[in-house]
């Protein structure tokens, strides 16, 4: 596994908060991921040891600590295994940046420092599914890291699509963490309403109206599916560690992820870990 050879700062508006957030990114030997906010007088925690919920993303919680839209960082950190370092916020959400994950990859794989300390690898070992009324998810056994996902919007320009990967790194680099965030122009009011999408811009998100994308061009044709595989590797990393398995999820979302995740968690017959 990898840690960083020196302190990584990112900073920038929140998606949904939309105030303006530093996250810092430290060296750590413990073999493991550690968070803390920057006020508190308590000892670091572990990322195993954290709840989770989803809120328009996925939201870290632990005795009052509270990190939110943590899925793009905790993706790349599970895609390159740097798996040992200590994360402090001074903010409560991580900074949404161009709305991939892709400033993560180029300021973590440029500091990147390896640690002799074996990587924890979840294997699946026991197929299981979650369906909800239109959506589902699934694992099951296999060699690699494979996912398939697929999505449908009742929307001219995304319509079905489906895309299935094996989680390498140089997968992710090239093939999903470019992928950025997406939303719908007539969402907007009513998310805000809600407390959410208030640092939304065209900087950070694809905009889509009835009819168009607001700020092209789209960096794959099939971004959006792209980026969803993005925010389920982020989800799958809640168990702090990689996997060997085959996930598929249709019409899913951090809610029905994180579903998946808790499960997993609750049901340990499921998986082996070495
Ligand atoms: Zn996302």
């Amino acid at each position: 596994m990898f840690t960083i050879s020196k302190e990584i700062v990112f900073e920038g508006p929140g998606v949904h908060t939309g105030t303006t957030t530093r996250l810092h990114l430290y060296p750590s030997g413990e073999g493991k991921i550690l968070l803390n906010s920057v006020d508190s007088p308590s000892p670091p925690f572990s990322l195993a040891d954290c709840e989770f919920e989803a809120r328009g993303g996925t939201v870290l919680k632990k005795n009052g600590f509270s990190l939110r839209t943590v899925e793009h960082l905790l993706a790349t950190l599970a895609a390159l295994k740097i798996t040992s370092l200590l994360i402090v916020g001074e903010g409560s959400e991580v900074p949404i940046l161009d709305g991939s994950a892709r400033h993560f990859v180029e300021k973590l794989i440029a500091e990147r420092s390896p640690i002799f300390k074996r990587e924890k690898t979840y294997k699946i070992v026991k197929p299981l599914e979650i369906q909800e009324t239109l959506a589902w998810v699934k694992a099951e056994p296999a060699e690699n890291w494979e996912i398939e996902y697929g999505i449908d919007y009742d929307h001219p320009l995304i319509g079905e699509q489906i895309l299935e990967i094996r989680v390498t790194e140089e997968v992710f680099i090239e093939q999903v963490a470019p992928a950025r965030t997406f939303g719908f122009l007539r969402d907007v009011e009513e998310l805000r309403k809600r407390g959410l999408a208030k640092g939304s811009s065209l900087e950070n998100t694809i905009v889509l109206d009835d009819a168009k994308i607001v700020n092209p061009p789209l960096r794959f044709p099939d971004e959006f599916v792209r980026h969803k595989i993005l925010d389920f590797i982020g989800d799958l990393a809640l168990m702090a560690g990689s996997w060997q398995g085959r996930f598929s999820a249709y019409r899913a979302g951090h809610s029905l992820h994180q579903k998946l995740v808790k499960f997993l968690k609750s049901h340990q017959d499921c998986w082996i870990c070495d």
